[in-house]
């Protein structure tokens, strides 16, 4: 048995991006699989709920705070292996991971970097941007199983892994990553698929060229986290691109058009998804539904520079914000009859 060092009414609200949020009753940062187990253990004895907290940058904590433990995943080995092999404990920051990518000319995580996090949270929504997704690069993910508290690994093919989704996103209760295995790609070209980032690369750009063009369009939406930036305290993309069937993107932008918010349903955003499936544009149902950029109900609001983005302004509460969240969704509902997805986890 390790030490575990079990602390109380802990504050939450800045280990978020949001920050926002009450204590969690109980809370203990682990950086051994030994220890991550114990922690666990120790939960289950107490009788108590346990939650893993990353680098909490799409987490929403309610404002009782958390009345179980909270385990910050601090497991820090990261390694680089000849062939593009790269292994990294759940808590190494997805940043070091996409540097150290990049000053080897590894291929596969360029389209990624600005993101914020930690390693072991990058497959649980199957993160993406511009063009790319994590799960394309995953090999393996080691995993404890929280039924039996063992270790395994799950290769690729058994994670589920789908648009922001995985087996680990809809079955939170069963797993807790404990490490994730890449295989990138050594001396591989970029990924320049999406039209806005070919729009601003060179044709045969470097991996750096890519990485520097993404964050610098990041930027300028306010999709990197700078604590200058009066946009910084937000959770990323609050809402999921709706994807539904075709007949139901007919139906919404037939009603978009009778009610006058396109002049010809065709006008609606749109794009081709998996299975016939169609993806409509969540911040441009936002706004047409009548949310402008940098709308605000007191302490938290839109971005300004996109309608896609919660953020908090400062002295604000998680209620307040779930509000706000819940008027965008019934708008959207009514003016399109599409229903919006929250994207970051509420802590419950
Ligand atoms: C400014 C900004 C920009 C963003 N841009 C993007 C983007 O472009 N694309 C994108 O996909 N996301 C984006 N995000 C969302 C977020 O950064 C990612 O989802 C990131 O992977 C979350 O990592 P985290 O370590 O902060 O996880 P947390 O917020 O701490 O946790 C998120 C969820 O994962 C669970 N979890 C975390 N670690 C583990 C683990 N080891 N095992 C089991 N469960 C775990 C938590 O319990 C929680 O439910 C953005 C967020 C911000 C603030």
């Amino acid at each position: 048995m390790t030490k575990l060092e079990i602390q109380r009414d802990v504050p939450l609200a800045p280990l978020t991006t949001l920050g926002l949020g009450g204590p969690a009753k109980h809370f203990v940062r682990v950086d051994d699989e030994a220890t991550l187990l114990d922690a666990l253990r120790w939960a289950a004895d107490e009788g108590l709920r346990s939650a893993i907290l990353g680098g909490g940058s799409n987490l929403i904590v309610p404002d009782e705070g958390y009345s179980g433990l909270v385990v910050q995943m601090a497991l820090g080995d990261l390694e680089f292996q000849a062939g593009g092999r790269v292994i990294a404990g759940a808590g190494v920051p997805w940043t070091s991971i996409v540097d150290g990518a990049i000053s080897r000319a590894w291929a596969g995580v360029e389209c990624l970097a600005g993101i914020p996090g930690l390693a072991g949270a990058t497959p649980i929504q199957n993160v993406g941007a511009y063009g790319q997704e994590v799960a394309e690069v995953i090999a393996e993910v080691r995993v404890l199983r929280r039924e039996t508290l063992t270790f395994e690994s799950l290769a690729s093919a058994d994670c589920v892994f789908g648009y922001r989704t995985s087996l680990f996103k809809s079955r939170p209760e069963c797993y807790v990553v404990s490490s994730v295995r890449f295989a990138l790609r050594p001396g591989g070209p970029g990924a320049v698929r999406y039209t806005e980032l070919a729009k601003n690369v060179p044709v045969g750009a470097s991996l750096d060229e890519i990485r520097s063009t993404v964050l610098a369009l990041r930027r300028e939406k306010s999709m990197v986290l700078d604590a200058d930036d009066p946009n910084h305290r937000s959770a990323g993309s609050f809402f999921l691109n709706p994807v539904v069937s075709a007949s139901e993107a007919d139906r919404s932008a037939e009603q978009a058009a009778r009610e006058r918010l396109v002049s010809a349903p065709e006008l609606v955003p749109r794009f081709p998804a998996t299975d016939g499936h169609v993806k409509l544009a969540a911040g441009w149902l936002i706004e047409n539904a009548g949310f402008q950029k940098g709308t605000r109900r007191g302490a938290v609001g839109l971005l300004t520079k996109h309608a896609l983005a919660l953020v908090h302004h400062g002295g604000g509460t998680s209620s307040e914000l779930l509000a706000f969240a819940d008027e965008i969704r019934a708008r959207v509902r009514e003016r399109f009859g599409v229903d919006l997805e929250r994207e970051p986890r509420l802590l419950a």
